[in-house]
C-alpha cells in the first residue's frame, strides 16, 4: 500500500471536490484523466453561483455599479493571472477560449501578417494539433516551410537538431512547455534563446505546465505563452493567451466586433488598447471569475508543492508500473523532466479496451491519439492509454491501479 504524500494533504483536498465523492459501477472514482480536464473544488464552483446570484452583469458597458463590480472582478482575474505567471502587465494577459484559441489567435494576426515564402517555422514531433493544425493552414496558405524538431528514444528533444533548424528564415519557434503525452517537460528556456538569438519569436504551450508547476513567462522569455482554465481547476471556456506588450501592440486585431475599437465610423475604426483589442464581443465573466478562484485554490497550496507531489506520485507510479510484465512506458524515466502524465501499452491489448476494463473498476483513464497523431505515429503506435495525475491523486489510488493492471494481464494471460 502506498503511504500518504509527504508534500501535501490531500485527504483535505479531496474534501472540496464534490465530484470525488462519487461511484462508478459500485466502486469509488479513480479520475487519472487529469491532462484531458482538471476536477473543479468546491471554492471555484461557489465562486461562479456567487457571481451568477450577486455580481451578473455585462462587463465595461454599464454606467451602474453592478457593471463596474463585475467589470472590476474581471480586471482583477487578469491581475491574478499576470501575477501567477509573472508577465510584466496584466494588460498583457488576453482571455480566450482555450489553449487552442490562444495559438490560433497569434497565427492568424501575427502570423498571416508577418510569414511569407522563403521563411520557415519550427515545431516538434511532439505537438499537441493546436499547436500543429494552426501553422499548417498558414505554410499552406503562405508557402511557408514547417520543421520538426525530433525526440530520441527516451522522448527527449534532439537540441543540437533543434540548434540546426532554427536558421536566419526562422520567424517562429513554438513549442510545447510539457508534452501531453510523453510528460517531457522541455528545456524552453534554452530553446527560446536559440530561437531568439537567430531573431525568431518564441511561443510556448503552457497546456500541461501551468496546472502543475511554477510558471514564469519573463524568466522562460516567451514571447507569447497559451493555457487553459480548465486544465488547472477552473471552468471550461476560458483561456489565456500572454504576450510581450511590445509585440501584443504592433499586431492587429483578431476578431472584430464590440469592445475592441476604440472608435468608429463607417469608413473604419481604431483599435482599443490592449488587452481589449483581442477580446471582441461579451466576454467570458463568469470564467475570469472561475480562473480567478482556481488560481487562489492552487496558490493555498503552492504550485511548488503540487509539483513535488506530481513528482513523487509520477515516481511512485512508474517504478510500480516497470514491475508489470509487457508493459510499454513512453517518455523519459527521470521525473525531474517528466511531468504526471504516463502514456503506456500493456501486451497487445488495444489501449481502448484497456481504458474500458479499467472504467468497470471505477479508474478514469484516457486511450488514443491524445490528439498528437504526428507523435503515435513517430512512436510507431496507433494509440497508447494514458494515466496522469493531479493534487487530489494519492497512492493508494495507483496502487489499485496497478492491481487492476494485473488482474488483466492475468485474465488474458497475457
Ligand atoms: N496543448 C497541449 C499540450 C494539450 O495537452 C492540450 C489539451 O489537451 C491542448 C494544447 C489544447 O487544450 P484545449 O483543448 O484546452 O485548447
Amino acid at each position: 500500500m502506498g503511504s500518504i504524500s509527504k508534500v501535501i494533504n490531500v485527504e483535505q483536498i479531496r474534501e472540496d471536490f464534490p465530484i470525488l465523492k462519487r461511484k462508478f459501477y459500485g466502486k469509488p472514482l479513480i479520475y487519472f484523466d487529469n491532462a484531458a480536464t482538471s476536477q473543479k473544488p468546491k471554492q471555484v464552483i461557489e465562486a461562479i453561483r456567487k457571481y451568477y446570484e450577486e455580481q451578473n452583469a455585462n462587463i465595461h458597458r454599464g454606467i451602474y455599479a453592478l457593471s463596474e463590480e463585475a467589470t472590476q472582478l474581471y480586471e482583477d482575474s487578469k491581475k491574478k493571472v499576470a501575477r501567477f505567471i509573472n508577465a510584466r502587465r496584466w494588460e498583457e494577459i488576453i482571455y480566450t477560449r482555450n489553449t487552442t484559441e490562444s495559438i490560433n489567435l497569434i497565427a492568424y494576426t501575427w502570423g498571416w501578417k508577418n510569414v511569407s515564402k522563403g521563411d520557415n517555422i519550427v515545431l516538434t514531433v511532439m505537438e499537441h494539433h493546436s499547436n500543429l493544425v494552426p501553422w499548417q493552414l498558414l505554410a499552406q496558405e503562405k508557402k511557408v516551410e514547417l520543421r520538426f524538431v525530433d525526440i530520441n528514444d527516451e522522448g527527449l528533444l534532439n537540441i543540437n537538431q533543434a540548434e540546426k533548424l532554427i536558421d536566419d528564415h526562422t520567424k517562429l519557434v513554438s513549442i510545447t512547455h510539457v508534452s501531453n503525452v510523453l510528460g517531457t517537460i522541455n528545456p524552453v528556456k534554452e530553446i527560446g534563446k536559440i530561437a531568439h538569438e537567430k531573431g525568431a519569436l518564441f511561443l510556448v504551450d503552457g497546456a500541461q505546465s501551468t496546472p502543475h508547476m511554477p510558471v514564469d513567462v519573463r524568466d522562460i522569455d516567451a514571447d507569447f505563452f497559451a493555457f487553459s482554465g480548465h486544465k488547472m481547476l477552473g471552468p471550461m471556456g476560458i483561456g489565456v493567451l500572454y504576450g510581450k506588450r511590445e509585440i501584443l501592440e504592433r499586431i492587429g486585431p483578431f476578431l472584430g466586433g464590440g469592445d475592441m475599437i476604440k472608435s468608429c465610423s463607417l469608413s473604419g475604426c481604431s483599435w482599443n488598447d490592449l488587452p481589449w483589442k483581442f477580446e471582441a464581443g461579451t466576454s467570458n465573466v463568469e470564467g475570469a471569475v472561475g480562473l480567478s478562484a482556481a488560481i487562489d485554490y492552487l496558490n493555498s497550496i503552492g504550485m511548488e508543492s503540487i509539483r513535488e507531489h506530481e513528482e513523487e506520485l509520477t515516481r511512485y507510479a512508474l517504478d510500480r508500473m516497470s514491475e508489470i510484465e509487457d508493459i510499454k512506458i513512453y517518455g523519459p524515466k527521470n521525473t525531474k523532466i517528466r511531468g504526471g502524465v504516463i502514456s503506456f501499452n500493456l501486451g497487445n491489448i488495444h489501449p481502448h479496451d484497456l481504458a474500458s476494463i479499467l472504467d468497470a473498476e471505477g479508474i478514469a483513464i484516457r486511450a488514443g491519439h491524445h490528439c498528437a497523431q504526428p507523435l503515435m505515429t513517430r512512436l510507431g503506435v496507433t494509440a497508447t492509454a494514458r494515466a496522469s495525475f493531479y493534487i487530489y491523486n494519492d497512492k493508494n489510488e495507483i496502487d489499485v491501479f496497478i492491481d487492476v493492471l494485473n488482474k488483466i494481464k492475468r485474465r488474458l494471460k497475457l
